[in-house]
């Protein structure tokens, strides 16, 4: 069945088409590096900002999206009254990538009405923009401060489409912009894109090893709860990295076994589209109590009850048991 037909179910159209404009975005945000001109911006504090790749990107999602999709709700990160205008670039609808996805039964009469679609545009801003300035700052590719090269750090950057109905996470998309950036000359990004018992395409999902425990949380928003929470898992090793939708790549990739964020600093565009990619590879994501993360239109945007996801189901519940009370108490919806 052709896409372009509305005959094809909403949510195969969505998906294909996010992949696609996800794809756009991420070209935006390697122009904007390449220009060398990031435009920053403080938002709530001084760690956390706003680039002129979080804002192109997040006009050009959303107009895309919007264009083809006028009675979705959509919600993006950098506005609350999202720019629908067109972004100079135009969907092609009459050649969408193929996404060999089966929507599910239950989602096969999805109606535009009934979905929310939640856009970070750049997740992992502060690494973005830290690779930007070490990369400037004549270190030859390499953070003196941090002892990186300053390219490592792009890695971390994620664009985030994710699909809501129902209050539930039910398809993503995570674009990388920058995978493959250790290859000369090989082409830049990938697109992984999952729905919940509708398949999952992009990369071959990895299963964590059985011999140790591989935590994976902030890099840049710690506290004394985030690090309370990581001591009382035990981890034998601790991954720091930039990004929700990074840190669940890691769990897809079997890098990681547990992403652990004991804090109010996520929001529901950084974790819906990992959700629905990472429970569509058989994880788990909840928040810190192990309750579920709603994603109505209406609903708080912060996450302040934390997130807690797990690369294999079955362990989630015995990681959420170990997180000290305290540490739950602490976080209040
Ligand atoms: P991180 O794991 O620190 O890269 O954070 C994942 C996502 O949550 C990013 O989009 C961050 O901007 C956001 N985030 C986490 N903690 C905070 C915070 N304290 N203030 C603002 N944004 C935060
Ligand atoms: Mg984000
Ligand atoms: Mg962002």
């Amino acid at each position: 069945m052709s896409l372009t037909t509305q005959a094809a179910p909403l949510l195969n159209r969505l998906i294909a088409s996010s992949v696609a404009i996800a794809n756009q975005a991420g070209k935006i945000i390697r122009d904007v590096m390449k220009k060398g001109e990031l435009g920053i911006v403080e938002k709530e504090h001084a760690n956390d900002l706003q680039t002129e790749a979080d804002r192109a990107a997040q006009q050009c999602i959303i107009g895309s999206l919007a264009k083809q999709f006028p009675k979705i709700k959509i919600i993006g990160e950098e506005e609350d009254e999202p720019e629908r205008e067109s972004c100079g670039w135009t969907l092609d609808v009459n050649n969408l990538p193929s996404v060999a996805m089966s929507c599910p039964p239950h989602l096969l009469a999805l109606k535009e009405e009934e979905v929310v679609v939640w856009v970070d545009p750049l997740d992992g801003t502060s690494e973005y923009t830290q690779a930007f300035q070490c990369w400037f700052s004549g270190h030859q590719g390499v953070c003196k401060q941090l002892g990186l090269e300053c390219q490592s750090l792009l890695d971390h950057v994620t664009v985030l489409i994710g699909i809501a109905t129902g209050g539930k996470a039910i398809g993503g998309i995570i674009h990388q912009p920058y995978y493959n950036y250790k290859n000369p000359g090989g082409e830049l990004g990938r697109t992984i894109w999952g729905v919940v018992d509708g398949g999952l395409g992009g990369l071959v999902v990895a299963k964590p090893p059985k011999e140790k425990m591989i935590v994976t949380t902030t890099r840049s928003h710690s506290s004394s709860t985030v690090n309370d929470a990581i001591a009382a898992v035990k981890p034998d090793e601790v991954l720091r990295v930039g990004g929700a939708g990074h840190k669940v790549m890691l769990l897809l990739e079997g890098l990681a076994h547990a992403y652990v964020f004991a804090s109010p600093g996520c929001k529901k565009w950084d974790t819906c589209a990992p959700q629905a990619v990472l429970e569509a590879a058989g994880g788990i994501m909840t928040d810190i109590k192990g309750e579920q993360i709603p994603y109505h239109a209406n609903v708080p945007h912060r996450n302040s009850t934390g997130v807690l996801a797990t690369a294999i189901a079955d362990e989630h519940s015995k990681i959420s048991q170990m997180i000290p009370q305290h540490v739950k108490d602490n976080l209040k919806a």
